[in-house]
C-alpha cells in the first residue's frame, strides 16, 4: 500500500480569487498585449528586487537570451557557467554562437565555485553566468571581484532566486543582469514568462531593442532621419520576445503573494531539515551564511555506502509511494547534443558525482502539512526498506 493515494507533485502554482480577477480585468480591457500590464509588473518587480531597471520577457530562456545580446556576447567568446542547471543557463550562449565552459561546483552547496571559475578564464572569456541553484545565493563577491579583474559582465541565473538575498541585499539589485523564471514551479508565475532586472540604462535599452525585433523609436537610437511620426526603425536583428498583459497580470497579483510564498516555503524547508537530519544516510544541502534563500528547490542527497540499491531504485520506490520526486539536474555537457559538441565525461568530477546521489522532494507553497508527513512516511518506509 503506497503512504498516499494521490500523486504529489514536485512543484506545483499557487493561483487564487485576485489572479483569477485581474487576468478577467485584462481580457475585458483594451490591451492583450504590449499594453500598461506589462510596465506595471516590470515596476512591481523592479522595485522589490531594488532594481533600476526591468524588462519582462516570454520566458525565462528568452530572457537569458536577452541578456547575453546586451552583454554583446558573440562568435568567438567563451562564457563560463555551472554544469548543475537547467539547459537554458548554457543554450544562451549557444544561441550567440559562443562557447559554454562549464565550470565545477562546490560539493556541499552545489552551487558554481568561484575558484573554478577563475581556473577557466581565458583571453576569450566575456560573462559569467552563475546559477542560485535551488535558489541558494552563489558566492557573489568573488565572482563580481572577478568580473572587475578581468573586465567580464555577469548575468545571473537567478530562476530559482526571486526573493533571495544575497548579504541582505536582494538578487537582482547586485551584477550586470539577472534574470528571472515565471515558469508554473518557480517562485511566482506568469504561465511562461522571465525578466532581467539590471541598474545599467545601456544595457535596459538594449534587452528593449532584442525583446522587438530590433526595431525601435527612440529617436536617439535611430540611424537615418525621421521621416514622421509614423517611423520606426530596426537597427539590429532581435526577436519577438513579448510577453503579454494577460501574463503580466497574472505577475502582478503573484507578486502580491510573494512574502506569503517565500514564507511557507521557508516553513516546509526547516520541517524537512529537521525531519530528515535525523535520518542516517541522507546528506542534507548545505546552507551558507551569507544566502537568505527562498527556497526553489529541497534536494537529499543519498550516502549511497549506507544503501544496498542505487538512486535509481530509492527513486522509483518514492514513485511507487505516490511521492512526485524529480532529480535536478542532469550536468549540462553530459546531454547528448552537449556530448556532440564535444564536450567530454570528466570534466567535472563533482558535478558528476553529485548527479549520481541526489533527489528532489516535493516543495510548493499550497502544500499541505499532511502533504509534508506523506512524504517523510514514504522516505522512512523507503529508506529502513533499502538502508544496509
Ligand atoms: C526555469 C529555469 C530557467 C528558465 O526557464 P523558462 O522555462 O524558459 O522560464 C533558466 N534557468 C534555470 C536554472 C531554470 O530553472
Amino acid at each position: 500500500m503506497p503512504v498516499r493515494n494521490s500523486y504529489l507533485p514536485y512543484g506545483k502554482q499557487f493561483i487564487d480569487k485576485e489572479d483569477i480577477q485581474g487576468v478577467i480585468n485584462t481580457l475585458n480591457g483594451d490591451y492583450l498585449t504590449t499594453g500598461p500590464a506589462i510596465e506595471e509588473f516590470e515596476k512591481k518587480v523592479a522595485k522589490y528586487v531594488g532594481a533600476k531597471y526591468a524588462v519582462a520577457i516570454s520566458n525565462g530562456t528568452a530572457a537569458l537570451h536577452a541578456a547575453c545580446y546586451a552583454a554583446g556576447i558573440k562568435e568567438g567568446d567563451e562564457v563560463i557557467t555551472s554544469p548543475i542547471t537547467f539547459a537554458a543557463s548554457a543554450n544562451c550562449i549557444l544561441y550567440c554562437k559562443a562557447k559554454p565552459v562549464f565550470a565545477d561546483i562546490n560539493p556541499d552547496t552545489y552551487n558554481i565555485d568561484p575558484k573554478e571559475i577563475e581556473s577557466k578564464i581565458t583571453s576569450k572569456t566575456k560573462a559569467i553566468i552563475p546559477v542560485h541553484f535551488t535558489g541558494q545565493s552563489v558566492d557573489l563577491d568573488p565572482i563580481i571581484e572577478l568580473a572587475k579583474k578581468y573586465n567580464l559582465i555577469v548575468i545571473e541565473d537567478a530562476a530559482h532566486a526571486l526573493g533571495t538575498k544575497y548579504k541582505g541585499n536582494y538578487i537582482g539589485s547586485i551584477s550586470h543582469m539577472t534574470e528571472f523564471s515565471f515558469h508554473p514551479v518557480k517562485t511566482v508565475t506568469t504561465g511562461e514568462g522571465g525578466i532581467i532586472t539590471t541598474n545599467c540604462k545601456q544595457l535596459y535599452e538594449k534587452l528593449l531593442l532584442f525583446r522587438t525585433h530590433g526595431i525601435t523609436r527612440n529617436e536617439k537610437l535611430m540611424i537615418t532621419k525621421e521621416d514622421g511620426p509614423w517611423h520606426y526603425e530596426q537597427i539590429d536583428l532581435g526577436y519577438n520576445y513579448r510577453i503579454t498583459d494577460l501574463q503580466c497580470a497574472l505577475g502582478t497579483t503573484q507578486m502580491d503573494k510573494i512574502d506569503f510564498f517565500i514564507k511557507r516555503r521557508k516553513e516546509l524547508v526547516n520541517r524537512y531539515n529537521k525531519e530528515l537530519s535525523k535520518i542516517d544516510g541522507i546528506i542534507i544541502q548545505k546552507e551558507e551564511d551569507f544566502s537568505d534563500t527562498s527556497r526553489h528547490l529541497y534536494i537529499i542527497k543519498l550516502d549511497l555506502n549506507k544503501f544496498k540499491v542505487g538512486r535509481k531504485e530509492v527513486f522509483e520506490a518514492l514513485i511507487a509511494e505516490n511521492i512526485g520526486v524529480n532529480v535536478h539536474y542532469l550536468p549540462v555537457y553530459l546531454h547528448p547534443y552537449y556530448q556532440k559538441l564535444g564536450y567530454e565525461k570528466g570534466l567535472c568530477p563533482r558535478a558528476e558525482e553529485l548527479y549520481k546521489s541526489i533527489i528532489t522532494l516535493p516543495l510548493y507553497p499550497s502544500m499541505s502539512d499532511e502533504d509534508f508527513n506523506d512524504v517523510i512516511k514514504a522516505i522512512n518506509k523507503v529508506v529502513s526498506a533499502y538502508r544496509i
